[in-house]
């Protein structure tokens, strides 16, 4: 909810940040992946790319929290726009509905032998997933930058308590 409300546009708070705050739906973040070592967000390997006025996603993610809750109904995906750009600027976060065809979530994980029923933190696969233009969060390649200001006010709100 923090991220869409700093930064998503004016069209994505009112579609998202409205029922997200309201309790009518949920939503799950997409980053972490079994080919890389996801601890380092710059090795993130999904792909967005540009198509006319779309992205196109194609990747390969775990342990995504929620993900497989009936009211999860969007999702904040992270890929590489741009793998040729500088390390911390091939990164980008896209607003990705959970209805979108091309989404499939394979099976829950488990932790400590548990699958954390029912919703669980699953493995799923965005296949030529289709969003417009017009859902990426604060602009192409500025992923890193929002996740380490995500981290940032994570450890500070740690620090405070
Ligand atoms: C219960 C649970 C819920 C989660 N929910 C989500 C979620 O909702 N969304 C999401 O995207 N992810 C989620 N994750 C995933 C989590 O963010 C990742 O597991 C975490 O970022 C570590 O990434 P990784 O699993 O790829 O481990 P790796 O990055 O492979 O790290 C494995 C180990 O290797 C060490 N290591 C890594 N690189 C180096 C290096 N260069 N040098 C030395 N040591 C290194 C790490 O410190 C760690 O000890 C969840 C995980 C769990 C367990």
């Amino acid at each position: 909810m923090e991220t869409i409300a700093r930064y998503g546009s004016p069209g994505i708070r009112e579609r998202w940040l409205k029922p997200l705050l309201e309790g009518e739906i949920r939503s799950a973040f997409a980053m972490t992946e079994p080919e890389v070592a996801s601890s380092d967000a710059t090795n993130i390997a999904t792909r967005i790319e540009r198509d006319g006025d779309h992205y196109v996603i194609n990747g390969h993610k775990w342990w995504i929290s929620g993900a497989a809750d009936p009211r999860c109904k969007v999702f904040i995906t992270m890929g590489k726009s741009d793998p040729e750009a500088p390390k911390h600027s091939q990164q980008s976060m896209i607003v990705v509905p959970s209805d979108t065809p091309g989404i499939r979530i394979v099976r829950p994980l488990n932790v400590f032998g548990y699958d954390d029923a029912p919703h669980g933190h699953v493995e799923m696969y965005f296949e030529n997933v289709r969003v417009p233009a017009s859902n990426m969060l604060l602009g192409e390649g500025r992923g890193f930058e929002i996740a380490r200001a995500a981290s940032a006010r994570d450890a500070s709100t740690t620090a405070c308590a």
